[in-house]
């Protein structure tokens, strides 16, 4: 662990009280900050309107840590591009730009390693490391872009770990991202998914922050859910889709919910049937995804079923989708490269 303060995870706020501890003026705080989140320098010396005395003394009370890409994929058929960035611990993550109609869309992983064993995940098989930093967080969109040279316009929390279960962390790094003097995206450009932490949903809920709130559902029965994924045993579905409807009538923002289709398992008709049952008169989204195969486990899934789940849905007057497959030829599934690189 890094002693000193982390000058990339402060909020303006924290900076401006940091500053002033140094015996600076309150103006040096808002100049600071434009080089790390705005102009995005990869140094001190390169803080060139500031005296040279101070980048000296911010070198020794800051760390300023960068993430360093250890393997880079380009698909050869969409565009998509999957990092493997090495934390300076030595633990890796991965973040993968996907290229859509609408623009450039960021999956940011928020943890390394997963502690909530989903079955079908690969993120969660080596079990949880740490949480990442604010910095962490936000140093994948930082380097993504500048390694690319692309514009990312919408950013997804959906790459290894649990959001919510590094809340604090998650928070900071949306309140640094959506800072008018730093990258100035708004919110409503964001996505977090979750496996179902209902009362960090809740702790969402009241901070209003705008953002699209995406549940991995995976299926409509307690029981089978809760094989599929541990979390269900602690908060059963009622209790979840009870949380999304405060969620929606308090913010406005539609529900995105995950079902990764999974042959045998959750795809027949009686669970398209259960599942239309559950989202009815919830204004939402079911995005359904051909389950990613993962070699530690034999679920498989494919389009054509895919399709078929999906005609039933929409026949039942739900709003729903098959996502479109993208980086297939890199591996781009949640945890998949790290695990590789890892063994
Ligand atoms: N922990 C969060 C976000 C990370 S996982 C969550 O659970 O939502 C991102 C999404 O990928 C989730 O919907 C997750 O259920 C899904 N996912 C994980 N492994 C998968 C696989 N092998 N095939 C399809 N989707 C998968």
């Amino acid at each position: 662990m890094t002693r000193i303060t982390d000058i990339l995870s402060l909020s303006l706020d924290d900076l401006k009280s940091a500053v002033s501890a140094l015996g600076e003026k309150p103006f040096r705080a808002a100049q600071i900050y434009s080089w790390l989140h705005r102009k995005r320098v990869c140094g001190f010396d390169e803080m060139t309107d500031l005296p040279a005395a101070l980048r000296e003394k911010l070198s020794e009370e800051f760390s300023f840590e960068r993430l360093k890409p250890a393997r880079v994929l380009e698909s050869k058929t969409d565009g998509t591009v999957k990092v493997l960035y090495e934390l300076c611990d030595g633990n890796h993550i991965e973040t993968v730009l996907m290229s859509y109609e609408h623009g450039d869309s960021l999956c940011v992983s928020t943890q390394a390693g997963c502690r909530m064993g989903c079955r079908f995940c690969a993120s969660t098989i080596a079990g949880f490391k740490r949480n990442l930093t604010p910095n962490e967080i936000l140093g994948q969109l930082y380097e993504t872009e500048r390694l690319t040279g692309r514009k990312v316009s919408s950013i997804v929390l959906m790459g290894i770990g649990e959001p919510l279960d590094n809340f604090d962390n998650v928070v900071k790094f949306l309140g640094i991202l959506s800072n008018p003097e730093g990258t100035n995206m708004s919110l409503r450009h964001v996505s977090l998914s979750t496996c179902g932490l209902v009362d960090r949903i809740y702790d969402l809920e009241k901070l209003d922050l705008g953002l699209t709130l995406s549940i991995s559902l995976h299926s409509p029965y307690d029981e089978k859910r809760s094989k599929l994924m541990p979390i269900n045993r602690r908060y059963h579905i009622p209790e979840l889709m009870a949380a999304c409807r405060s969620y929606f009538s308090k913010t406005g923002r539609r529900i995105s919910f995950e079902y990764a289709l999974i042959e045998g398992e959750n795809d027949s008709e009686e669970d398209a049937k259960a599942l239309a049952g559950l989202v009815s008169g919830m204004p939402s989204h079911i995005n359904i995804i051909p389950v990613n195969k993962i070699k530690e486990r034999s679920y498989r899934s494919d389009r054509r079923s895919a399709q078929r789940f999906c005609k039933i849905l929409c026949g039942l007057g739900a709003n729903a989708t098959v996502r479109r497959t993208l980086g297939a030829d890199i591996n781009a599934a949640c945890g998949q490269l790290r695990r590789e690189y890892e063994e």
